[in-house]
């Protein structure tokens, strides 16, 4: 399947509310748009101001090291005319988002009595091919297994997720949690949590290290907590990150999931109380429905036998965070244990392909963040262990969110890897 080939431009929806008319979708097709790193030597903000004439589309929030920006190509000689110190991730980003959107198609195998193929991680998929293809591994295992749902999200879509449990029976351990897509552009994030997941369930008959793993853990595992931002991605604008909220006299739409959950969500700096932000935090906290579904379900997890570890799935920058997001000083109780045990993982992921991911608190090592995930799971959800893992690519010469299909398998494979380190010894 082709992107951007079908999807209409829908014209702006007269709101009832407001003098303001939002934009409510419009379609993106980044045809020679030329995506730079640009080293910020310690001063971020000078840099933005020397690039705040550009329409540049920002790919990452508040780095001190460097930017990534995606530059319009009617802009990109002004731009190379700065002078910057800069690297290029994508020469042409049209013609690498068209490379990605060349999914593959994908026959389901219920009926058929075979787990789904490998070659489902040769590319990337559209959104109904994901839920046909997580029924389908369920259907494959159906006396340890079972696909939920949560709730819906904003545009009415389930959010759902598969329950692996082991010999104990459903739902009589500690719970590992597992989210991908909150942030609607990370594709990888899905795939490598596809990959675990059918590891996980395919490796339990003939792995005794496995089948260690799944008598002592239930698997709660949600690929798409975002699912109307990730459809967008196929069907308008691939840089697509927060949910599709529409509120009430705001110009913009969309919530940042990941900066709205109900725990530090008022601290300032680490989110934005601008609607048209890409960190924007909502107007209260936990106010998105995709939030009121997830902070319920955590609740039930907590109530049940408790979180024993949770991971946010994102990209890219490789990199291995740990709590907390909202105060570069604050550490968890354990964070002794927590940093050996990321150490840990880094160096068991470098093993397969000599990638290298960097481990720390989240604030002090990438940047703050309020109202996100691993915070709340930590203080709030109980859990012992709670972390983000920014996937491939590290980024300077290896693109950003748009990663090439042929990473896909290699990405799946050196987290699998990791996850069971991680998971003999948490
Ligand atoms: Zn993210």
């Amino acid at each position: 399947m082709k992107l951007f080939t079908t999807a209409l431009l829908f014209a702006a929806a007269p709101m009832a509310l407001g003098s303001a008319v939002p934009q409510l979708e419009r379609k993106m097709t980044y045809d020679g748009y030329k995506v730079f790193r640009i080293s910020t030597h310690h001063n971020p903000a000078a840099i933005k101001s020397k690039i705040a004439k550009f329409a540049a589309i920002p790919f990452n929030l508040d780095n001190n090291e460097h930017l990534d920006v995606a530059i319009p190509p009617e802009e990109v000689a002004a731009f190379e005319k700065l002078g910057l110190e800069t690297s290029v991730m994508h020469q042409d980003l049209g013609k690498d988002v068209a490379e990605e959107g060349n999914f593959a198609t994908y026959e389901s195998t219920v009926g058929t009595q075979a787990v789904p193929s490998l070659t489902w991680f040769n590319s990337y998929h559209a959104y109904a091919d994901h839920r046909t293809f997580f029924n389908d591994l369920q259907a494959s295992f159906p006396s340890n297994s079972e696909i939920f749902e949560i709730g819906n999200s904003f545009q009415g879509r389930p959010i759902f997720g598969i329950h692996i449990w082991g010999s104990g029976g459903k739902g009589s351990k500690p719970a590992i949690y597992f989210h991908g897509t909150v942030h609607a552009r990370e594709w990888i994030s899905a795939k490598v949590v596809e990959y675990i997941t059918y590891q996980l369930l395919t490796q339990y008959s003939t792995d005794t290290a496995i089948k260690a793993i799944r008598d002592k853990y239930d698997f709660y595992i949600l690929p798409f907590v975002n699912p109307d931002g990730f459809v967008y991605t196929q069907t308008n604008e691939r840089l697509w990150r927060k949910n599709r909220q529409t509120r009430s006299g705001a110009s913009c739409v969309g919530t940042d999931i990941n900066r709205n959950w109900p725990y530090k969500w008022e601290v300032t700096g680490g989110a934005s109380t601008s609607p048209c932000s890409e960190t924007y935090k909502g107007q209260a906290a936990g106010d998105t429905p995709e939030n009121k579904a997830l902070v319920a379900f955590t609740q039930k997890l907590k109530a049940s036998k408790g979180i024993k570890l949770y991971i946010d799935w994102h990209s890219y920058g490789q990199y291995i965070l740990l709590p907390y997001g909202y105060n570069c000083a604050a550490r968890a109780s354990n964070h002794a244990t927590q940093s050996s045990l990321a150490s840990g993982l880094a160096t068991r992921i470098r093993q397969s392909y000599g990638t290298s991911f960097t481990t720390g608190p989240s604030c002090s090592t990438l940047y703050q963040t309020t109202g996100s995930a691993p915070d709340y799971l930590t203080d709030v959800g109980g859990a012992t262990f709670a972390w983000t893992i920014e996937l491939r690519p590290a980024g300077s010469s290896g693109g950003g969110f748009v990663l090439p299909p042929a990473q896909i398998l290699p990405s799946g494979i050196e987290q699998w890897e990791g996850m069971k380190y991680l998971l003999a010894n948490v």
